[in-house]
């Protein structure tokens, strides 16, 4: 029998009393690896109102304190880089170095973390009127709630409960059922750094879990990550509780590619951001717009893409992993046979993609279409697998038109040799994440992760200072102390002279 992931409720790892578990498995073999349990209603009950019980000391500890816990936590984190890159490669296939880069990119909020005193710092201002002050503090919500997906279970995680929980919150961490052992490895290491019993809890399971935090009135704030309909349903649900909310959702990022750019850059660039990771990348490129002549470059990307291999994590040459699941493969695979049907050019075709030594696994080969419109499903749907559609544009103008329409706005990015019509996209393109000759632009700590449109529902976004302001309140004070008494008389008047 698989092993059975614990829950962590006020500082203790327990086994659930849920009879209702969910196998994690393998994606390489399907190997069931463990049991997740779908936390009962007492469990997420007890979780949450640990963290609330424990909030008022948490808020009270010196914020340098606080900050402390983050530089142990990064120092933790980095000294289990492989370990904690080894159990997400098992869980979710990918690679040895990618898996690697999931937790790098935690680790980089973390650091972010450790300053928390000076971001949380306020205004001042001394004599707003005769004699009168004003500044500002910020201040913690309470007990914060994560939801996260399966295809960064070490760094999403890390974008939520340490910035949160810096800034003075406690927090409840919902992983993705699909692996949830990497966030499980990652709160062992944040008790072994100090955190004090109760700030941080964990209850495992799906939409029924999710709802109890939607729905419990001590949850102050809820941010999400994963797909567009559970990111749309969590953001209605939680904003109607009275909550705030951060939902990041799904995408269709496209790469505009100039004739004038550098063939080769654009080839390499676009092979790993679009196949990379299997495409599971909520920033992978999956659309690529060839402007003008660049679109001879298209017999050569089909070459480069089709020499990519994918493999088991430990395979040093596999380019990427499996799918997350057998059902997340067979969704891909319809979505291809779906852009032949509509009568996309399938130049690479990875259905048959076979993987020796691992007949059971979920692969899927690259695959590239050209000639993709943007009236056909492949176009319009995230197909979040390694598969490429390519577009023609006549000029930047139209290319910029294209991307605009698409309902998306997470990530885009334009090769360019041209400064002029880089400016020109980066001011034009109704986008969140803009990359020039940069394939995939995730901006890192200091700056926020800003999705728009339907790649984001809310208005703070993931780390930087945008984080800060979620995950807490402003108060605003205006002080004066007279030197001889208050003036004479009531004042009648709003004026402050
Ligand atoms: P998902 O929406 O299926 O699941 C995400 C989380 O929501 C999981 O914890 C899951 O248990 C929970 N959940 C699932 N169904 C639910 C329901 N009906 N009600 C309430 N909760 C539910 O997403 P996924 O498949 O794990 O992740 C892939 C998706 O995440 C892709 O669409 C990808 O683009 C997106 N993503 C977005 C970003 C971003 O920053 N915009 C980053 C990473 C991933």
């Amino acid at each position: 029998m698989a092993k059975q992931v614990q829950l962590y409720i006020n500082g203790e790892f327990i086994d659930s009393a849920s009879k209702n578990m969910i196998p994690v498995t393998n994606p390489a073999t399907q190997e069931i690896i463990a049991q997740v349990p779908c936390a009962t209603a007492e469990e997420v009950n007890t979780a949450v109102a640990s963290a609330k019980a424990v909030f008022h000391e948490w808020k009270e500890t010196p914020v340098s304190e606080r900050a402390r816990v983050m530089m142990r936590y990064q120092a933790l984190l980095k000294e289990h880089h492989d370990e904690i890159a080894e159990i997400l490669a098992t869980e979710t296939g990918k690679t040895f170095d990618d898996a690697k880069g999931d937790v790098w990119r935690g680790i980089e909020v973390v650091e972010h973390a450790a300053n928390v005193p000076s971001l949380l710092m306020g205004e001042s201002l001394e004599n707003v009127a005769r004699g009168i002050d004003t500044y500002s503090y910020t201040q913690p919500l309470g007990v914060c709630a994560g939801i996260t997906p399966f295809n960064f279970p070490a760094m999403i995680p890390l974008w939520m409960f340490p910035l949160s929980i810096a800034c003075g919150n406690t927090f409840i961490l919902k992983p993705s059922e699909q692996d949830p052992l990497t966030p499980t490895r990652l709160v062992e290491l944040f008790e072994q750094a100090g955190a004090p019993k109760g700030v941080l809890q964990v209850i495992h399971g799906g939409k029924d879990q999710v709802d109890m935090l939607l729905d419990h009135p001590d949850i102050r704030a809820l941010s999400f990550v994963g797909s567009v309909p559970v990111g749309q349903y969590i953001y209605r649900r939680g904003t109607e509780n009275m909550k705030r909310v951060q939902a990041f959702a799904g995408a269709k990022n496209h790469c505009v590619i100039m004739p004038d750019a550098d063939k080769n850059q654009v080839i390499n660039n676009l092979v790993g951001a679009s196949v990379g990771a299997a495409g599971q990348r909520c920033m992978a490129i999956s659309c690529a717009v060839f402007v003008g002549k660049a679109k001879e470059w298209i017999p050569e990307l089909a070459e480069a893409l089709a020499k990519v291999r994918p493999g088991a994590w430990d395979d040093k040459d596999a380019g990427y992993g499996p799918l997350i699941s057998p059902q997340a493969k067979d969704r891909v695979l319809s979505m291809i046979q779906q852009g032949k049907d509509e009568g996309a050019d399938c130049l690479v075709d990875g259905t048959e993609c076979q993987v020796e030594g691992f007949p059971d696994g979920n692969w899927v080969g690259p695959t590239f279409f050209s000639k993709v419109t943007a009236d056909m499903e492949i176009y319009k749907n995230e197909i979040f697998g390694p598969v490429l559609c390519g577009m023609e544009a006549e000029s930047l103008e139209e290319a910029i038109a294209l991307v605009n329409a698409n309902p998306f706005g997470n990530g885009t990015s334009i090769f360019t040799a041209n400064g002029a019509a880089a400016r020109k996209y980066q001011h034009e393109v109704e986008v969140g994440q803009v990359g020039i000759n940069v394939p995939i632009p995730v901006p890192l700590p200091f700056f926020s992760f800003t999705g728009w449109k339907n790649s984001f529902y809310g208005d703070l976004h993931a780390y930087g200072k945008q984080a800060v302001r979620f995950y807490s309140e402003t108060k605003t004070i205006t002080a004066r102390w007279p030197e001889a008494g208050i003036a004479q008389g009531p004042n009648m008047t709003i004026e402050l002279k």
